[in-house]
């Protein structure tokens, strides 16, 4: 990854890929405290555009709002860093990492004065999930690992350290042979994948789980908003595992995942065992919207 052509915006500039280095002693690299973003370009007729860009960013200026950080940067300039990382990049669709942390110029939990750095990359990267599954589904596992207490870590950033147990989840998953684990809240109650939102169909209605531990996603309220113009109705409330089990349709939402049908929990197929009509829908209206053929919803599309 580190060794590849073009530029990533670097603390102002756009720098070789292969010189945008920083000293082993980063202070994020060894506490995690950092914040970051998962922002998604697509190809449309009037050319690439970034998809809820400024949506994005403002979840970027939140979450280090939580953390304590400083960006020293203004939105303005982080909205135009990201449409120069897919310009100069020459990339038609792209998916772009922002990420905020602090330097090298202390160590240790109590070090302070640490300067914040930003880094924008960009680069062409597919379905997430495999393409094959938008359609198949995927299978899914429920985790051993808790879903962060809200009083453990902040659940509303999208800070770098949360990611461990994202990691610990989605590894044991993969390891059981499954695609994606579904991670339960510390009282037992779906929260959120290791970076996607959950949401399951029953008898016509939509149901997602509250926030309460879940990141906010950018793609959990475009689907809600998309459900709703089209009269879906859609709820939400704290759902079980055996909801799960029983539920007519499932699918995780992710600026990555996009919209990824879930065909099976913990060995149970879900409904028909794959991509359920209300998913179906709901995934072909989220393509229209982000790759512009949506007239409702340009106001969403930052083309370059
Ligand atoms: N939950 C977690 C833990 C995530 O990492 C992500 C990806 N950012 C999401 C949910 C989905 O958020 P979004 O739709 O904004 O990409």
């Amino acid at each position: 990854m580190a060794d590849r052509d073009g530029v990533i915006w670097y603390d102002g500039r756009m720098v070789p890929w292969r010189d945008a280095q920083t000293h082993v002693l980063t202070h994020t690299l060894h506490y995690g405290m950092g914040v970051f973003e998962g922002v998604r370009a697509y190809p449309t007729e009037r050319g690439p555009a970034i998809f809820r860009l400024a949506d994005h960013t403002r979840r970027l200026f939140r979450s280090a709002h939580i953390l304590g950080m400083n960006i020293p940067y203004t939105p303005d300039e982080l909205n135009a860093a990201q449409l120069a990382a897919v310009r100069e990049n020459g990339l038609t669709g792209a998916y772009l990492r922002p990420m905020c942390f602090f330097g090298p110029e202390g160590m240790g939990l109590r070090a302070d004065n640490l300067q914040v750095h930003v880094i924008v990359a960009a680069w062409e990267w597919g379905a997430y999930l495999g393409a094959e599954n938008l359609e198949r589904g995927i299978r899914v596992k429920t985790s051993s690992y808790s879903r962060h207490h809200v009083n453990v870590t902040m659940c509303k950033a999208k800070a770098n350290g949360n990611y461990m147990n994202s990691m610990m989840a989605l590894h044991e998953a993969l390891g059981c042979g499954c695609d994606e684990a579904l991670l339960l809240d510390t009282e037992g109650y779906v929260a959120e994948g290791s970076g996607e939102n959950f949401f399951m169909v029953y008898d016509g209605v939509i149901y997602t789980p509250e926030l309460t531990s879940a990141l906010d996603g950018i793609t959990r309220r475009t689907i809600m908003t998309l459900a709703e113009e089209v009269g879906i109705p859609v709820r939400e409330k704290r759902i079980t595992r055996d909801e799960v089990y029983v539920a007519d349709e499932a699918f995780f939402t992710g600026t990555a995942a996009e919209v990824t049908p879930i065909r099976e929990l913990d060995g149970r197929s879900i409904g028909n065992g794959g991509r359920g009509p209300v998913t179906e829908r709901l995934q072909g209206l989220y393509f229209d919207v982000v790759q512009g053929r949506h007239p409702k919803h340009e106001d969403w599309l930052a083309y370059l």
